[in-house]
Parts: structure tokens; sequence; C-alpha cells
């Protein structure tokens, strides 16, 4: 059979891009498997294999890959020019529909990723209260750049120390940082530093540890908090926005913040992200006030268009999220009954179309218990579901997603691919 052929462009590719590949988490071991193309629930290999995906663009893709209607729109708008640095009545569509579904966003600017788009709501926020403090929560990701690069050191709540190199201590100084679903520790915090804090980020389910979901009533008692003390708060809705429902965890759970930061779905496969919030908050942004943000491809009309056409899809048919809910449901019901009968320590958790094994017998409530599980024992898992043709994310710490594509047929092979890999993985009760 000769070497895969994978396996030679990763060769080729470390020695040119670090580690072979454009984000961390793509690289797995021994190697990745490169993709040629894509289509429904399916990705197709360099080496002519099939996987059902779970990983699906790690999040955007709601619809599938190569949505035959996003494509079309897509084309169309290729062919009108891909760039004009000039407003399109496409991005005020857009807003138009964001500030409809999301109930805390009156106004919005679009921006290029959910990097961007968390970044810029911080210094709105920072700018509109002129505090400087943040607060982020254990295992909360919000993107790769520096005041949010920081979680807990020991104790409730601490300083941020910097979890990557090249980041100076004093840029995570102002970012505090609390465990997830602990109110108390967020009480003590507030009460503490609250009149220095500009704002509280959360995403209001964790999705990039695994999957683990707020406790009932958490979300709303940091409402109440934050409101009490003039502190804006914000929801990370990059993974959770269009997917919980169309207006996101803030539809679902009913809790609405002061700012919204979204990415992902939003974009239709391309990148995008955007921030929005309450309208005194957003007319502090330039060119109205003072808050500088910017960006050459900020809008550009193929990922509005992208965007556009999948919302289009998912909002003409009320069925969609009620479809993508039960299909999660049936893997997550499938996973607890495999996990069982195996006899290995593991828990599934998700909601709606979201779902993720963690190797631990702790149940996954906050980042530390997420935090004990068997990282070999998952990197096991993943590798024999491939060899069962399905790619779920090569982490622990990321979460599988269910797309309007994917049938009872390919979840059907899914468990099946389950049990065999849970069942070679051996008794370990
Ligand atoms: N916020 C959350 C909740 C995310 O999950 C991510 C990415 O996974 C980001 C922000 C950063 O988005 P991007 O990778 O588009 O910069």
């Amino acid at each position: 059979m000769g070497v895969p052929k994978s396996k030679v462009l990763f060769d080729k590719a470390k020695k040119i891009i670090p580690g072979g590949v454009n984000s961390p988490v793509r690289a797995f071991k021994p190697y990745p498997f490169f993709v040629s193309r894509a289509d429904g629930s399916k990705l197709y290999d360099t080496d002519g294999n099939v996987y059902v995906d779970y990983c699906l663009g790690y999040g955007p893709l709601i619809l599938g890959h190569a949505h035959p209607e996003v494509v079309a729109a897509v084309s169309e708008q290729l062919e009108k020019g891909g760039l004009y640095g000039t407003p399109t009545e496409l991005e005020l569509e857009l807003a138009g529909l964001v500030t409809k579904l999301f109930p805390s966003i009156d106004m919005v600017r679009l921006v290029n990723t959910g990097t961007e788009a968390t970044m810029s709501a911080i210094r709105v926020a920072r700018g509109y209260t002129g505090r400087d403090k943040i607060v982020k929560f254990e295992g909360c990701y919000h993107g790769a750049y520096d005041c949010v690069l920081a979680k807990a050191g020991s104790g409730a709540t601490t300083f941020g120390v910097p979890d990557s190199l090249g980041v100076p201590i004093g840029t995570t100084m102002n970012t505090l940082v609390v465990p997830f679903n602990d109110i108390n520790a967020f009480e003590d915090v507030i009460e503490k530093e609250g009149a220095d804090i500009a704002t509280v980020i959360i995403e209001p389910l964790m999705g990039n540890v695994g999957i683990v979901l707020p406790k009932e009533g958490y979300l709303k008692a940091i409402r109440d908090i934050t409101e009490e003390s003039g502190i804006v708060l914000i929801f990370d809705e990059v993974i959770t926005g269009f997917r919980l429902a169309p207006g996101g965890a803030q539809e679902y759970y009913g809790v609405v913040p002061d700012m919204t930061t979204l990415g992902k779905i939003m974009g239709g496969g391309f990148p995008i992200g955007a921030y929005g919030g309450r309208r005194d908050i957003m007319e502090t942004v330039a060119p109205v006030g003072r808050v500088y943000q910017a960006g050459t491809f900020s809008g550009n009309p193929v990922s509005v268009t992208a965007g556009l056409a999948t919302l289009r899809v998912l909002l003409r048919d009320e069925t969609v999220y009620k479809r993508l809910a039960s299909l999660g449901e049936s893997i997550r019901g499938a996973l607890k009954e495999v996990i069982e009968d195996s006899g290995i320590k593991a828990q599934a958790n998700g909601v709606a179309s979201m779902f993720q094994v963690f190797f631990t017998d702790r149940p996954a409530v906050d980042y530390r218990s997420v935090k004990t599980s068997d990282v070999k024992k998952f990197m096991q898992y993943h590798g024999r579901l491939m060899e069962h043709n399905v790619f779920v994310p090569p982490s622990q710490f990321e979460t599988c997603f269910v797309s309007k594509a994917h049938t009872e047929d390919d979840v059907n092979r899914t468990v099946e691919a389950a049990k065999a890999t849970m069942g070679s993985m051996g008794h370990d009760r």
C-alpha cells in the first residue's frame, strides 16, 4: 500500500509550517489526515478514506459541508466581486437579522473572527466603563490574544497567569479568573474588586473544555450581580450563537447580557465575527465614539453572503433545531449506554446538537473536574473511532457537533463505532 499520502504531506508541512498545522489543535499523532474535499456530513481525505464528521470545522458548519444553497450564493457573489471596502446592503441585512434574533443586541459591528469579536467587545466595555479589570472563567476560551490567555492558579480567584510565552505578566494583571459554576467565588471577586471591573466575559456554556453546562440559575445570578455593580456582562456566543437556538444561549436560557460576541455559524463556513450590544454601549465605537476598532476585511461580501444563506436555511424551517437536538440526544443517550455496557469510567455530556465524552469518573461540571479526564484514553478513543470512519475533534477539550446534514444512518454507524471502540478499550471499572 505504501506510505499514506497524508503522512507524506504532513512530513513536508512540518518543515515549513510550525507543527505542520495552521492551528495547534489540528495536530495529532501519528499524523493528521489531509482533506481533499467535503460534502454534507462527510470528510474525504487524500488517501480515499471517508469520515462522518463531528468536528465540522470546530462548529461553524451547522448545515454540513458545502451546502448547495451556500455554495450557489457564494459563487454568485464572487462573480460580483469579493471585497469592496465600502458598505453593502448585504451587511445591513445580516445586521438586521442579528439584531432581531439576539435580545441583547441593538447594534452590531462585523469583524473577521471570534478572536477579534471578543477582543473588541472587551475594549468597548473598558472604554464605556472607564475601568480596566476584566473577569473571565477558568476554562472559558475567548480567542488567542494576550489578556484572555490566562486561567486560574490556586485559590478560588487569582490574578491571571499567562498560559503562553510571550504574554507579559502586566497584560494579564488586570484579568481576574474565577471557576465556572461557582457563584460564591464569583460574588467574592465582585465584592472585592467590583468597582474596578469593566466587564465579565463568559461562555454561557463552556464549549472549549469539551462541553460543560451552566448549573440551573447560574447565568441569571451572574446577570443580577453584574447589573447591580454596573459591570458590562458579555456573553461569548461564538459557539452557542445560532447553535443552541436562533438567538443563541441567551434565548435558550432566557438571560440577556449587555453585550454579545458571535462568529462561527454566522459566516456559513467563511471567516466572520461580530460584537454587539446595548445602543448606549455600542455608540462608544468609532466613528461615533472614541473606542477604536477597524478591519480591512470586516463585513466582506463573501462571508456575509455565506452567513445569510446559512441563516436563511436555518430560519425558514421551524423543525431544524428540533431535529438537530433530537440527533444530539440520540448520540448522547447511546454513548451513555455504551459507556455503561463497556464498564469504562467516562461521562457523556452535552445539550442540543453538541456532545462530548469525558474519560473520568467525575461528573464534568467545571474546568477542574474536566481536567481529571484521561487524555491518553481520549486519544485512543479518537484513533479507534477514525478506524471506523468517524472523526471527532482530536482533543478531549473540544466539543463534537451534529449538523443538519447528519442522518439517522450516520448516527447509527457512529454508535456502532463507539460500541466497538469502547468495547475494545477494556474494562477498568
Ligand atoms: N470564543 C469562543 C467561545 C470560541 O469557541 C472561539 C474559537 O473557538 C473564539 C472565541 C475565537 O474564535 P476564532 O477562532 O474565530 O478567532
